[in-house]
């Protein structure tokens, strides 16, 4: 595996991006926006300087690490000669099958074709491409420079040799894969988008404010950070999405996103991404929202 190409350079895009570079890989970093690119950049070196600071890297590594990042907004371009591609565009369907379906054409006939989605069918991905068999989900964990675990999602067709090439190139990022099958929201947000979404109903029905759910949930079972601050971290608009594919793949009521969260996402208020959600960040501050603004 030589160059990788990473699409998408948002919140996980830039730590998958400075991941791979870390650890010698060149790397093709695409967006469609300019912006995003320059700001993830910027992040990028704000997270390698804090790396340096805390001494888990030298300046020259890091000066290496950014050395090793080229940014593109042509995605023909940025794909040509990568040996990986792994997708970490906006989570939504119809965007997704567009991109491997540009991938299947534009990038090298072997080349692995990987989704960072964090719900979205692997198999379903899979079938806009001619080549099921090298299509695979690569799903890290925010923020990927810090989180150890890989969830490897194998669609229908996915074949050993790519899975088992994903689980060796995971373990060289210093990651622990972990190899699942593709079914919705996989293993990590099955189970942990039901539990935010029960934190939020606990909200939307008033048996307690924002501050004290997640305290119970810190405090009582060990959690290093409450459902609704770990909500506003993910961004409320991706746990919207994420339960809309639960919702509709099991068919299950139970999965249905609280009112609360559906009417949050419409208003613009995302989580510490658009600088309000549970929480408000207003100058670099984190206060609760008051339980008055829920009811
Ligand atoms: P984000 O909104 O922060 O970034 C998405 C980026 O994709 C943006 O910069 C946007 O400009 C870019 N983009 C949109 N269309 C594009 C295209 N056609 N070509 C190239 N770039 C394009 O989103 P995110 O939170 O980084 O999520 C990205 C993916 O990672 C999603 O599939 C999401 O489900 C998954 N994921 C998110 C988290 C999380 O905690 N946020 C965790 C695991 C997985």
């Amino acid at each position: 595996m030589n160059t990788i190409a990473v699409i998408g350079s948002g919140t996980m895009g830039n730590g998958i991006a400075h991941t791979f570079a870390q650890f010698g890989y060149p790397v093709n970093l695409i967006d469609i926006s300019k912006e995003a690119l320059e700001k993830a950049i910027s992040t990028i070196g704000k997270n390698l300087d804090r790396q340096v600071g805390k001494g888990t890297l030298t300046e020259a590594e890091k000066m290496a690490t950014l050395s090793h990042i080229s940014t593109f907004t042509d995605l023909q371009t940025g794909v040509a000669h990568a040996d990986l591609v792994v997708e970490a565009a906006t989570e939504q369907l119809e965007l997704k099958l567009k991109i491997f379906k540009d991938l299947d054409a534009f990038a090298k006939p072997g080349a692995i074709l990987a989704s960072n989605t964090s719900s979205i069918s692997i198999t379903r991905i899979a079938s806009v491409t001619g080549r099921g068999d090298k299509v695979i989900g690569m799903h890290f964990m925010n923020p990927v420079p810090v989180m150890k675990l890989v969830e490897v999602i194998r669609g229908y067709a996915t074949s050993d040799e790519t899975t088992e090439n994903i689980m060796a190139l995971s373990k060289k990022l210093a990651k622990v894969p972990v190899e699942v099958n593709d079914y919705p929201g996989f293993v990590a947000n099955r189970i942990l988008m039901p539990m935010i979404n029960e934190a939020i109903y606990t909200l939307y029905e008033n048996v307690a404010g924002v501050a004290e759910i997640d305290t119970v949930m810190k405090l009582g079972m060990a959690h290093p950070m409450g459902p609704l601050q770990l909500a506003d971290f993910i961004g409320l608009d991706v746990c919207l999405a994420i339960l809309r594919v639960l919702q509709e793949g099991f068919g299950h009521p139970k999965y249905a996103p609280c009112p609360l969260l559906v009417n949050m996402v419409a208003a613009g208020h995302k989580g510490i991404k658009s600088g309000a959600g549970f929480y408000n960040y207003a100058n670099g501050v984190k206060e609760p929202v008051v339980a008055a603004k829920f009811l």
